[in-house]
């Protein structure tokens, strides 16, 4: 499932190329008609990612709300921004200098590498760049939930959890009900609303950090190396987790966060350089302390990590580093 890292960078990709623009809205596979229709013709005026949420406004007060969920996936084609990291790990560019890549650093774009209406890059759990296009607009490829398109820029969804027009204060509303994005709002009072929520539940801090309504934007990945670099045991009570470690938490997640949206990565170890970094980049099994790496060795320790199921969902610690 695509976390807060890739929901902010879809955002942008939005803020980019259609903030400011008219916007064709239709469904070409005919589940969000009626939505589309309330939403075609206007003008894009604001891209936001809250958490794992994205909400677009249009100029007469409506807004769209997108949940990727676990199978969503956005395409987009013609006119968009990939920078390279994208191109890297997508193996169409071989030794990117990716270290370069910086927040805001759209001048990367594709434009400038040639063809860009001839571009497709899908934005899901991870980015990558599929065939190129053979004209513009390209046809809708499967179950296109909805379809936004400008003049020279074209984005699909597919397999959404939640796609719907929402009134500003059913926007409010649905913001309400999430915890703290770091990425939003980094304030200490945005800090403090986590510190307090942590400390007053006795659930384990492992299902704690999984609750957007504590804490936005984190999923199983972030979740499982959050701990990690904590050195805290997942099935610890939220009340019983020190306030300092609970406050770590949120700043390494703040900290993990900006580098996920400048990387395009979950990039979860520090301190790597050079071919290390590259690797880490590349290849996911590189770049994490526990996470998918059941009965390898810890990389500090050397004991095996333990896949547990919690919620459903997998956990992976070091029973050592964490005891
Ligand atoms: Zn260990």
């Amino acid at each position: 499932m695509p976390e807060g890292h890739s929901v902010h960078r879809i955002a942008r990709q939005f803020a980019q190329h259609f903030v400011g623009r008219r916007v064709a809205v239709s469904s070409p596979q005919g589940r969000f008609a009626a939505g589309a229709a309330q939403l075609d013709g206007h003008t894009v005026v604001a891209a936001q990612a809250v958490g794992k949420q994205m909400f677009l406004e249009f100029d007469h007060g409506l807004w769209l709300r997108i949940h990727l969920g676990i199978y969503g996936a956005w395409d987009f084609a013609g006119d968009v921004t990939a920078d390279p990291t994208v191109l890297a790990a997508g193996g169409r560019m071989g030794q990117t200098n990716q270290k370069g890549t910086v927040v805001g650093a759209h001048e990367d774009s594709l434009a400038s590498i040639g063809a860009p209406r001839r571009t497709r890059l899908r934005m899901a759990e991870r980015d990558s760049l599929e065939q190129p296009i053979e004209s513009f607009p390209p046809e809708p490829i499967g179950q296109v939930r909805v379809r936004l398109l400008t003049d020279d820029t074209v984005a699909d969804l597919r397999g959404p959890t939640a796609c719907e027009v929402l009134e500003p204060q059913q926007v409010d509303a649905a913001i309400a009900k999430l915890g703290p994005d770091p990425l939003l709002d980094d304030s200490a009072d945005a800090e403090e609303r986590f510190v307090a929520t942590v400390a007053r539940k006795p659930t384990s801090i492992a299902l704690l950090l999984m609750d957007q309504s504590v804490v936005a934007g984190i999923g199983n990945v972030y979740r499982a190396e959050l701990l990690f670099r904590a050195r805290l045991n997942p099935h610890t009570p939220g009340r019983d987790v020190p306030t300092d470690v609970v406050r770590e938490l949120w700043r390494d997640w703040a900290r993990l966060l900006r580098i996920g949206v400048e990387t395009g990565q979950m990039m979860t170890m520090d301190g790597l350089e050079g071919e290390a970094y590259r690797a880490a980049l590349a290849n996911r099994a590189d770049r994490h302390w526990v996470y998918h790496r059941a009965g390898e060795p810890c990389r500090v320790c050397g004991t095996h990590i333990v896949l547990e199921v919690a919620a459903a969902r997998k956990l992976y610690w070091c029973p050592r580093c964490q005891a």
